[in-house]
């Protein structure tokens, strides 16, 4: 191979297929990334040769490093390598929000000599590529390469002089200051206004003096939210009773019997001036039951009030302590992620969702609520810092702010959970947390506390065992995405209409098909004290509330798709659970309440209940492990539909021997669409469209027998019925009458 000499007059920095690069104007004058020609492809090997080459050997020393990273995906030295572009990496103004992020392409070279920051793409193109010049619209490469590099020019004249890889190995603790200040002077309030005093026994770690101190006021402090890790160091430290007097006295804390985690967190606090820290496992007595739960019913306060919270949110489960903080490495951003662009092709997206959703740290229960409940978070990466607020997300190789367009997703950090939330926050919240793990099944509800505390207070409602007392119908109405157990460990007072009692993530699709809803039933709880009290639901009908004199409005609002009313009356008038019928249907069998109390977490309510039979809908898919059945009479006829596992189904329906199921009514329901997800796919013989969008919300239930249960069924079987839930479906209101539904009381346990 030869030695390309530069042609005189040229940069002698560089080989000649490199001279491009000696201007910036002409490899960064194509504004849009991936448009535009590659420079420079040839054989890795070939560049390798051009020693007295700046960019040939960043380039080589680039590939190298991701090499000897990743063995794999490099197995040929014949490689092409072709240098894309890339982008400028620079803000018209980072004081300004509104200004930035918004070329890749402006004059490139500082007049005051500043380095020139972009990324390059190196693309490798496999053995076989033409060794011409590459054209990457019309070419995948096999892997491409983003790589951050710093390009120093001289100036006036303009040539390159160097190349540098650009790392942020250690923290700026300036820059994360700045960011810091600048939300505390121009969000203020509306990233935080939170209320409230610390909950009673607070404690804090004091930084400064290394010791845990009780902090009855309002003192200014940061929390901690991580994922523990093994102890395998024996550095476990933490706070129980025999220890408290010596923690809390000065220097009582000793710092090597810390995770590295801790003392990471500890130092960072003091680089950024900041003296308390709150950290669980030194701050919660842990072997108190009493206070340790009360402290974790005050989750919410107590990450709500931080001044802002430092969350690990690494990829890695192995990682000791906090990269960047204490001299510990980063990872290379060559191993990060891809520079996103928005669509207008000249915005640099911010990376938070990809690196921060993908991380460890977020796929664990009680982070949850951690990250939810803070409206301040300083995110740690293994490559990166992130600071985000309700307003603003910043990174730190964006360099300054970056602005973040809002989105409606509860993983946005843009939603400040304690100033909007609703009850479709609610179904969001539940759907991404019972997606996560827990080491320990029986902090089910406990690491859903917080989050309860503050929907309590935003819809006005208590809750039980995870849902809205007041939107208990709705709330009951979530299904299994894939087949759904027993969670191993959860307390055994969960009762089953809970999503808490279930392992495996659930959805609201079904609870967000119903455009409108009726109720059909008044529920009434047990209490672990074995008291029975009603519960203060949302009395709906269709839109139209109770009247004053209690009385259930029978009238029918219209809609687009709604039948006549007269029709309307007339399909309800046929149905034997009826908005007329329910109130006179209140008072409970006494029996049943006596049952009830045995079953304390129970919901006792009358209904309609009806035997019937599943049959597989030839249609129905596998795919997502769910599969649709028909609800049918005894003569075989649809009435209803309802999806449950395969699993479940192939256990417990056999086609040669059908079976009877339970089902109990729930809910009177206007659907938002018909035919939706195939759960309404056939429209059953002699219902037209119109009377057809009416549908009863049943339970599918197993009935319960345990011996003392047994007794009283003797007595009430014909009046009451205790049973557990196993899942939901529809019933057309005008087919519920084929399979002679009963009223009893029912007791779900
Ligand atoms: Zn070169
Ligand atoms: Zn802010």
């Amino acid at each position: 191979m030869s030695h390309p000499e530069p042609l005189p007059g040229t940069n002698p920095l560089l080989c000649s297929n490199c001279q491009a690069w000696d201007n910036p104007h002409n490899v960064f004058r194509q504004q849009i990334p991936h448009s535009g020609k590659d420079i420079n492809a040839a054989p890795l090997e070939t560049l390798a040769q051009h020693r007295d080459c700046l960019l040939c050997q960043f380039v080589c020393s680039a590939i190298e490093e991701a090499r000897t990273a990743k063995p794999d995906e490099f197995d040929r030295l014949d490689e092409i390598v072709s240098v894309g572009p890339g982008f400028i990496v620079q803000y018209d103004d980072p004081s300004n929000p509104d200004n930035i992020n918004k070329s890749f392409y402006r004059p490139p070279v500082g007049e005051n000599g500043d380095p020139l920051k972009c990324v390059l793409k190196l693309h490798i193109h496999g053995h076989h590529a033409p060794e011409s010049v590459i054209d990457p619209r019309r070419r995948q490469p096999k892997l491409t390469l983003e790589v951050q590099a710093l390009l120093f020019y001289d100036w006036p004249e303009i040539h390159l002089m160097h190349i540098q890889r650009w790392e942020t190995p250690t923290f700026d603790v300036q820059l994360v200051k700045s960011w810091i200040t600048h939300c505390h002077s121009e969000h203020g309030d509306h990233c935080k206004k939170l209320p409230v005093t610390p909950p009673q026994g607070f404690k804090l770690i004091d930084v400064e003096n290394l010791r845990i101190i009780e902090a009855s006021e309002s003192v200014r402090y940061i929390a901690l939210s991580y994922v523990w890790g093994s102890s395998s160091t024996g550095r476990d430290l933490q706070l129980v009773r025999s220890n408290l007097a010596q923690l809390q006295r000065c220097h009582g804390l000793d710092k090597s019997a810390l995770p590295d985690v801790i003392v990471d967190a500890m130092t960072l606090c003091t680089d950024l001036g900041e003296r308390y820290l709150w950290v669980d496992r030194l701050c919660i007595i842990q072997d108190d039951p009493v206070s340790k739960h009360w402290q974790i019913l005050k989750m919410d306060r107590i990450y709500g009030m931080a001044a802002f919270t430092i969350v690990c949110a690494l990829e890695g489960s192995h990682v000791p302590g906090i990269p960047g903080v204490n001299a510990r490495p980063r990872r290379s951003s060559l191993h990060s992620r891809k520079w996103s662009y928005h669509s207008d092709g000249y915005t640099v997206e911010p990376d938070f969702y990809g690196v921060v959703d993908r991380s460890i740290w977020n796929t664990r229960g009680w982070t949850f609520q951690e990250r939810l409940m803070s409206p301040r978070c300083l995110y740690i990466t293994e490559y990166q810092v992130y600071f985000n607020c309700p307003q603003l997300l910043f990174q730190e190789d964006l360099g300054g702010i970056s602005y973040s367009r809002a989105t409606n997703s509860v993983q946005s950090p843009l939603v400040n959970v304690w100033d909007a939330t609703m009850r479709k926050h609610y179904f969001d919240y539940v759907m991404d947390y019972t997606s996560r793990e827990f080491s320990y099944e029986s902090d089910v509800l406990n690491a859903f506390t917080g989050v309860s505390n503050v929907l309590a207070n935003h819809m006005r409602t208590d809750f039980s065992f995870g849902l809205p007392e007041k939107h208990l119908l709705r709330a009951m109405l979530w299904e299994h995405i894939e087949h759904g157990q027993r969670r191993q460990g959860a307390p055994p007072e969960i009762p089953s209409w809970s999503w808490a009692t279930w392992s495996g993530p659930i959805t609201f699709n079904l609870a967000e098909l119903v455009k409108e809803y009726g109720v059909l039933v008044r529920f009434h709880i047990a209490d672990p004290h074995g008291k029975i009290r009603p519960l203060d639901m949302e009395e709906n009908w269709f839109g139209y509330t109770e009247n004053e004199k209690g009385q259930t409005v029978g009238r029918m609002p219209r809609y687009g798709v709604m039948p006549l009313q007269y029709d309307s009356d007339i399909l309800w008038r046929s149905c034997p659970h009826n908005p007329w019928n329910t109130p006179n249907r209140a008072a409970l069998n006494a029996e049943a309440s006596v049952l009830a109390r045995k079953h304390p977490g129970c919901l006792i309510f009358n209904t309609t209940v009806a035997h019937l039979f599943m049959k597989r809908c030839q249609n129905s898919s596998n795919r997502d492990r769910m599969v649709t059945l028909d609800l049918c009479d005894d003569k075989s006829r649809d009435i209803g539909h309802i999806r449950l596992s395969d699993r479940w189904v192939n256990k417990n329906i056999d086609v040669r021997r059908p079976k009877r199921f339970v089902a109990i009514v729930l809910c009177a329901s206007l659907l938002r669409k018909y035919r939706r997800r195939g759960i309404l796919r056939r429209r059953p013989a002699g219902c037209d469209l119109g009377k057809n969008v009416w549908k009863l919300c049943v339970m599918l239930v197993r009935q319960r027998r345990t011996c003392l249960d047994s007794l009283l069924i003797c007595f009430s079987g014909r009046h009451c019925l205790v049973a557990e839930r196993i899942g939901i479906g529809f019933v057309d209101v005008g087919l519920w009458h084929r399979v002679e539904p009963k009223w009893k009381t029912a007791i779900l346990v």
